[in-house]
């Protein structure tokens, strides 16, 4: 009962004093008056009975009736009624006794009196009294009951809703101290807005008056600060955008919830807004930065690109959908171009994966720069890129666009201290002739590009069904290349090196060719790479070396000329582990002499292998193998390795050699090249000889060897048997 407020509980006292004492006073009292007033009557009308007896006597008697005491006396006995006792008396005008009845009554009494007339004239007064007392008996028995009764009421109306109220408020109490604690401690912020109006009645602030201390904590800044602000200030101006909605749950009763964001901490909250009471809202915050983040962080993970933030092949399928659907409701004609970077897996190669990485991500920025917002650029992974333009119309014509793309190409670009010239190659595909899905207009537009490389790259083409042919053709290239070789359909030709002073044969490139089932002769440039690509090249290149070593040792038993036999080798063959292993085994096999023997690596093979890997390759040469450096002046790679490998020849690339003749800058590079061969002391081979002119000048430059068609196209074994038992034999080199 202490928790009970001191008030109430006076209160209540005062309350159930006040009911209880009105009944213990005033039903004992209502019964007194009551009884009383028809005690009154009672002896009123006795005495007008009286009075009436009275009167007769004085009528018969004018002058003498107040000496008929006896007669006057029995009147006054008679009169007597009930138990209740009674007395009556007659008195004289003077107050003389003239006749009373015989009883007495016990004080105190009710007396009531009359006046007894004779022709009109007062002669005398009547008064007839009964006792008080059986009266004051009944209400002492009333009071008394009054008083239980007045008294069981008090605790009624005091102790009951005392207790009912102490309970009432003790369950108000702890629920109230449970929401406290849960307020304070919850994690959620949560703040209470006083709304004031102006007097309009429209807005005109709204005000912070409580906040709970993660409220403070999240929007950091103390409590006290906090309470008595202005809510926009605190709340900053995403919450001010909601404004309107807020005031609508004061009129409405119901909530809202909204998303927040504070741009100075970059943090995002879930609000929900509602009004407890009239004139406030409540808003409750929740901190989601780390979920919205997450989700920000997963978004771009699932639709973008992480190296160039390109939109990746999720998102870029998703666009295309787009544009497609937007096409047959606009009839506008949406395109899709595939670019793919030429030869940027030598960069990769050569200057390692960071270089290639920082370019693409150049790449990604010049060709932004062309893209329309309409348009998505997207980086489907490696070099490849691809464009969709929404719209093909006036404004924006394909040919015009890819033109444009190439065009940005021109300048160089400037890769950790590397100036690198970078071309593109680009396939175009039409919706809806080429394709009406995203995946054929992307497998068409791949298919357009891949013609664009083959008819000599830094160009564009539009997508014809016959380039779906050659892509065929490509597929069951592969299939049919993992069955060459156990079918044996797999050759190789010889192709004759001249000595540029004595021009005679020095030495033999063995270039493989397939014999296909039904395409018949396959060159090299057709499955090299797909070879490559699967791996295939590993057991093949097995099967050149072992070839032109059987040879070699055939021919040298025969007494030919001890010629050199040069071998490609491509950078997937170097990656393998046991490569000199193999080379070592295939020697001893064959019984070939290893000093005749020449390994062809392109410069990417230097830089793409570890360094174990090539200086195990190196380690041949004291087996007395040559190594020779192919394709010359085409790979990206700084000349360092020049230095410290010791090469024993440098092939010069043909493309430097079929413009020789007319072309300054293909002199100078190929006079800078036999120049520097010269001073390192590495002999010089010269690729693709095919005319006169070309073969005077790379003599007048003091070029070692020759190899091209003026001299020679490559040759089946037997031809080149021919040819070197006609020119006898010859010292190598
Ligand atoms: P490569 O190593 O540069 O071989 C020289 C290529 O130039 C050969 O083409 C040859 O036929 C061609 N050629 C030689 N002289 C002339 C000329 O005067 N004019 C013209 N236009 N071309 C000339 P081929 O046989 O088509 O081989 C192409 C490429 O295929 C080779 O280039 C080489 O990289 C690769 N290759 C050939 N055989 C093998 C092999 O057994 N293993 C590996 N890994 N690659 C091979
Ligand atoms: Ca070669
Ligand atoms: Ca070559």
């Amino acid at each position: 009962m202490s928790q009970v407020n001191p008030s109430l509980q006076h209160l209540t006292l005062v309350i159930g004093w006040g009911i209880s004492s009105l009944i213990a006073v005033l039903a004992p009292a209502a019964f007194y008056w009551v009884s009383y007033q028809s005690l009154q009557s009672v002896l009123a009308s006795q005495t007008e009975l009286t009075a009436g007896s009275v009167n007769g006597i004085i009528l018969s008697n004018p002058k003498m009736w107040r000496f008929e005491e006896i007669r006057l006396s029995e009147l006054l006995e008679r009169q007597t009624y009930d138990k209740i006792p009674q007395t009556s008396q007659i008195l004289g005008t003077a107050g003389e006794v003239l006749a009373k009845s015989s009883a007495t009554v016990p004080a105190p009494a009710a007396v009531h009196a009359r006046f007894i007339h004779d022709a009109g004239v007062v002669v005398g007064r009547i008064e007839v009294s009964r006792s008080l007392r059986p009266l004051l008996q009944r209400t002492a028995i009333v009071a008394f009951f009054s008083i239980i009764t007045g008294s069981i009421l008090f605790f009624v109306f005091r102790k009951l809703p005392l207790r009912a109220i102490a309970t009432a408020f003790r369950t108000l109490e702890v629920s109230e101290k449970r929401y406290r604690s849960l307020y304070e401690t919850m994690k959620e912020g949560m703040a209470l807005h006083r709304v004031d109006f102006d007097g309009n009645g429209d807005f005109s602030s709204l005000t912070v008056i409580d906040a709970n201390p993660s409220c403070a904590a999240m929007f950091g800044s103390g409590l006290t600060r906090f309470i008595g602000n202005d809510s926009f200030a605190m709340f900053g101006d995403t919450f001010r955008e909601y404004l309107s909605e807020m005031l609508k749950v004061l009129d409405q009763g119901t909530s809202i919830s909204f998303e927040l964001h504070m741009p100075d901490t970059g943090n995002y909250y879930d609000v929900q807004a509602f009004s407890p009471d009239r004139g406030l809202i409540a808003t409750l915050f929740e901190d989601i930065t780390e979920s919205r983040k997450s989700e920000q962080q997963i978004q771009k993970m699932a639709y973008f690109d992480t190296l160039t933030g390109l939109p990746n092949r999720a998102l870029f399928y998703d666009r295309i959908n787009q544009a497609i659907a937007l096409a047959n409701r606009d009839k506008a004609n949406p395109a899709v171009l595939f670019l793919d970077m030429d030869h940027f897996k030598n960069i990769n190669d050569t200057l390692g994966h960071s270089t290639g990485d920082q370019l693409l991500i150049e790449v990604a920025q010049r060709l932004s720069q062309h893209i329309r917002s309409c348009d998505t650029l997207a980086r489907l992974g490696g070099d490849e890129f691809v464009v969709v333009i929404t719209q093909l119309g006036k404004q924006l014509d394909a040919t015009c666009f890819a033109q444009k793309l190439i065009d940005s190409f021109l300048a160089p670009f400037h890769i950790m201290g590397n100036e690198l010239h970078i071309t593109v190659s680009i396939g175009i595909a039409l919706f809806p002739n080429d394709g009406t899905t995203a995946e054929t207009l992307i497998k068409h537009a791949d298919m357009a590009m891949y013609s664009s490389k083959e008819t000599g790259r830094n160009a564009y083409n539009f997508f014809s069904p016959v380039m779906n042919q050659k892509a065929l053709m490509r597929m069951e290239n592969e299939t049919g290349l993992r069955h060459a070789l156990e079918r044996n359909e797999f050759f190789i030709e010889l192709q004759p090196i001249i000595c540029a002073r004595t021009r005679t044969v020095v030495a033999a490139e063995a270039l493989v060719r397939w014999n296909h089932p039904t395409r018949g002769r396959v060159p090299p440039v057709e499955f090299i790479s797909l070879a490559e690509e699967t791996g295939l090249i590993l057991p093949l290149g097995e099967w050149v070396l072992r070839t032109v070593c059987s040879t070699m040792k055939a021919w040298n038993d025969a007494g030919l000329p001890p010629i050199r036999y040069c071998v490609n080798v491509s950078s997937r063959q170097i990656e393998q582990q046991n490569f000199t292993e193999i080379v070592r085994t295939v020697l001893r096999e064959t019984g070939a002499n290893a000093a005749q023997l020449e390994i062809e690596l392109t410069e990417s093979c230097l830089v793409t292998n570890i360094d174990q890997n090539i200086s195990d390759v190196f380690g041949m040469r004291e087996w007395g193998i040559a190594i020779a450096i192919d394709d010359f002046g085409t790979g990206y790679s700084s000349l360092g390795y020049i230095k410290t490998l010791p090469i024993d020849h440098i092939k010069i690339d043909r493309s430097f050699v079929t413009d020789i003749s007319s072309n300054v800058q293909d002199q100078a590079i190929v006079e800078a090249i036999i120049a520097m061969s010269q001073k390192l002391g590495i002999r010089n081979i010269a690729e693709g000889v095919e005319t006169c002119e070309q073969l005077e000048f790379l003599q007048g430059q003091g070029c070692n060897e020759i190899q091209g068609y003026y001299f020679h196209r490559p040759l089946p074994p037997d031809d080149f048997e021919k040819l070197l038992r006609t020119q006898g034999e010859l010292p190598a080199g």
